[in-house]
Order: structure tokens, then C-alpha cells, then sequence
């Protein structure tokens, strides 16, 4: 995934491999589809999806698609149909918004290109209705900035891609027990 094109903006999107694709045991196959883009990969993490995060990711959704598919959507991404898991990465290269947006396919699997990977694994849950579409990516550098921000610290990602800022807080958090 380092066969970075050198000529160009350098972007970055958010992807993840939503609860279907990870219960379909897909991640290799959609990890290989996505190698084949060039891009580099600078944060990855695998997450139960908290249902703030979720609302916030899905904000305008409810207002374009109407509240029934909205919560049928976070029940989705949450795990309630398949497992409650779902592997985030940042990904970064010229052009990789386009590029990955096209491997990925359209939202409704059945209208998707049948060889990108929404084509190939996706589906219409028949009982909820949902786009069981496997994928997600950011669909512009707004999007992709907004994403990144809402599903990462600065700290986890390999170098700093947005602007950062210091702040001193005092807080408990875990660490592992010496054996
Ligand atoms: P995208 O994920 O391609 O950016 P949207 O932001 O419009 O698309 O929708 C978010 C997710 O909600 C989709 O990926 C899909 O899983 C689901 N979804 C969107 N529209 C519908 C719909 N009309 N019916 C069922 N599920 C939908």
C-alpha cells in the first residue's frame, strides 16, 4: 500500500468495513481492492460504534432520508444485524477520495458497479430495507475532514493531518498490569 503516485494533492478519506463486511469475513478482500488505489494507510482501528458517534457520523440523514430508515441505519452500523464491530482507516494518497469512492461503488448495492465492492458483497436487507452496503467513504475533503475528526485523535494517526492544538487535562486511564 506505499506505491504512493508522487504528482499531486495529497488526500486523505475515512473507510470503514461496516458490521456485514466483518461478519462476511470480507476485510482481506476489501483490504486488497483498496491496496490496488495506491493509497497509504496512516490510522486503523476496529471499534464498537457508540450510538453518539454513530448519530453524529449519519447527521444528515435523518433529514434527507426520513427518521424510520435513520434508525434502521444506526442499528446497522451499531452491530444490531450482524456483529458490533467496525474497522475504521484513514486513508491517505493523490486523488484518493475519487479512487476510493470508486472501488467502494454506489450506496444502493443494486444499482453499484457488480465488480466494486458494494457490486460484489452488498445487499437489500428485505425486512429493514437497509443498503447493507458492506463500505463506507467519505465523499469529498469536507466530508473526509469532518469524518477523520469525529472517528480519530490526533494521536492515532501516523503523522499530523489536520491542525492540532495542545491541551493539559489531568485523566485516570488504564494501563497494563506488570506481570
Ligand atoms: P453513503 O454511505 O454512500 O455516503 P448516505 O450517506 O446517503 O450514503 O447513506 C448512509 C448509509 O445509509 C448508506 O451507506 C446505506 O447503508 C444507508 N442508506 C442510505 N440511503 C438508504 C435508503 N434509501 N434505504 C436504505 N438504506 C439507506
Amino acid at each position: 500500500m506505499d506505491n504512493q503516485e508522487t504528482e499531486g494533492r495529497i488526500e486523505q478519506t475515512l473507510f470503514l468495513i461496516k458490521p456485514d463486511g466483518l461478519q462476511k469475513s470480507l476485510t482481506g478482500n476489501i483490504l486488497t481492492k483498496l491496496s490496488e488505489t495506491g493509497m497509504r494507510l496512516v490510522g486503523s482501528k476496529v471499534l464498537v460504534v457508540p450510538r453518539e458517534l454513530a448519530e453524529e457520523h449519519y447527521h444528515k440523514l435523518k433529514e434527507e432520508k426520513g427518521e424510520a430508515i435513520f434508525e434502521e441505519v444506526l442499528k446497522y452500523i451499531q452491530g444490531e444485524f450482524h456483529t458490533d464491530r467496525v474497522l475504521a482507516l484513514v486513508c491517505e494518497g493523490v486523488g484518493v477520495i475519487e479512487k476510493i469512492r470508486a472501488v467502494a461503488g454506489s450506496t444502493n448495492p443494486e444499482k453499484a458497479d457488480p465488480t466494486s465492492i458494494r457490486g460484489k458483497y452488498g445487499r437489500i436487507h428485505s425486512e429493514t430495507k437497509v443498503f447493507e452496503n458492506v463500505v463506507h467513504t467519505s465523499d469529498s475533503e469536507e466530508g473526509a475532514e469532518r469524518e477523520i475528526k469525529l472517528w480519530f485523535r490526533p494521536h492515532e494517526l501516523t503523522h499530523t493531518i489536520y491542525p492540532t492544538k495542545e491541551v493539559t487535562e489531568e485523566k485516570t486511564e488504564l494501563d497494563w498490569e506488570e506481570n
